[in-house]
């Protein structure tokens, strides 16, 4: 059975680092916001380009955090706006709405899967005050034109960067494209922890020190809290693993490229919508690779019987989820046509050459 994603071969090809790493973390007895998780977010600003980077306990809790501040910072208030594309992961609708902000939902362009920049404008009103960007399945999503949108209208960019570090748009990193951007180290993402673990990077001291505030109680001095804040920090042993295999993001990024690319090249069957892989290779570290397909349970039957594991990124969209019922009514046929269709083929660094063309030919023979 090729395997969507093997965690255990992904880990163990750095396994003498991280266990090197983890025993200096165990023998230390300091065991949160210590030297491990300073060093990964000195490593992780570095990397990114921006000047700060919080680590914190999920990908969730990074975009919370984010709004938070700004709500506590009274940049925003409960009940304003922000954009959202419509068929992200329910995570970047989650941390809208916790917050008592409203998500408006905004259609992806079929071509890359991302947020249609140029369906924004039309959405936002006198509550908008940010828009929630998501660069979704690995993908890169910017452009002049929303950086302006943005600025013209005075509203905070904030990037879900969960599935996308190391991709670049004109050679500035995700995750230092807007004001603000969340990161998540499940350890499916392409940078993943041995747990959970997640971390903002922003240029904006002001937002960095209320984020760090709010993750720790809103606390900066012990036993004064200047917030309500919450408990949301990045574990000194996840910050070990995490530094060690940073250093390798890039190598992986590039061996998921030269998988895509085979698979671009490769798969050349009329029932299956390839994606387009984008002029400029640094935009996409492919997460995921996402086809679609018509007949999609057929096809992922087909998979299956050949020996090749597929997942649905996703079956339900956010706005059709029991949990949003106040959404129910909202008529998104393009999300919902993704939704219905798209199918995720395995891609991981540890994939090999060999499993790649017996998913070319699962896909060819179907
Ligand atoms: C994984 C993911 C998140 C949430 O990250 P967690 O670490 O699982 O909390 C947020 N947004 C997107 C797009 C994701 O893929």
């Amino acid at each position: 059975m090729i395997k969507f994603l093997d965690l255990q071969e992904i880990n163990i090809s750095h396994q003498a680092e991280i266990e090197e790493r983890l025993l200096r973390t165990f023998r230390s007895g300091w065991y949160l916001l210590g030297n491990e998780v300073r060093t990964f977010e000195k490593n992780l600003a570095t990397y990114t380009g921006a000047k700060y980077a919080i680590g914190v306990a999920n990908g969730l809790d990074a975009l919370r955090l984010i709004l938070r501040a700004y709500l506590e910072l009274g940049i925003m208030q409960k009940g304003d706006e922000i954009i959202v594309p419509a068929n992200t992961y329910i995570a970047s609708v989650l941390a809208i709405s916790d917050n008592g902000l409203v998500p408006v939902f905004v259609e992806p362009s079929l071509e890359n899967y991302n947020i249609d920049i140029s369906k924004i404008e039309e959405k936002v009103t006198s509550r908008t005050r940010g828009i929630m960007i998501v660069h979704l399945y690995g993908r890169a999503v910017f452009s002049e034109d929303l950086a302006a949108i943005a600025t013209k209208l005075g509203l905070k960019l904030i990037e879900d960067n969960a599935q996308a570090i190391g991709a670049e748009w004109n050679g500035i990193k995700t995750g230092n494209l807007g004001d603000a951007s969340g990161f998540s180290f499940y350890p499916g993402k392409n940078l993943g922890a041995l747990g959970d673990a997640g971390a903002i990077t922003t240029n904006d001291e002001e937002l960095a020190t209320t984020i760090r505030t709010l993750a720790n109680y809103g606390s900066k001095e012990k036993y004064v809290n200047m917030y309500q804040g919450l408990n949301s920090r990045l574990d000194e042993i996840q910050a070990a693993v995490l530094d060690v295999k940073l250093q390798y993001i890039d190598t992986d990024n590039q061996r998921r490229r030269v998988i895509a690319k085979r698979y671009i090249d490769e798969i050349k069957n009329p029932d299956i919508i390839l994606p387009h892989g984008p002029d400029d290779e640094t935009e996409h570290v492919w997460h995921l690779f996402v086809i679609r397909c018509e007949r999609r349970t057929l096809l992922q039957n087909h998979l299956t019987e050949n020996g090749i594991q597929t997942l649905i990124h996703y079956p339900i969209p956010p706005h059709q989820q029991q949990a949003y019922q106040q959404f129910n009514h909202l008529s998104l046929p393009i999300t919902e046509l993704i939704h219905d269709q798209v199918l995720s083929l395995p891609i991981s660094p540890v994939l090999t050459d060999s499993e790649v063309e017996l998913v070319i030919d699962g896909c060819n023979t179907f």
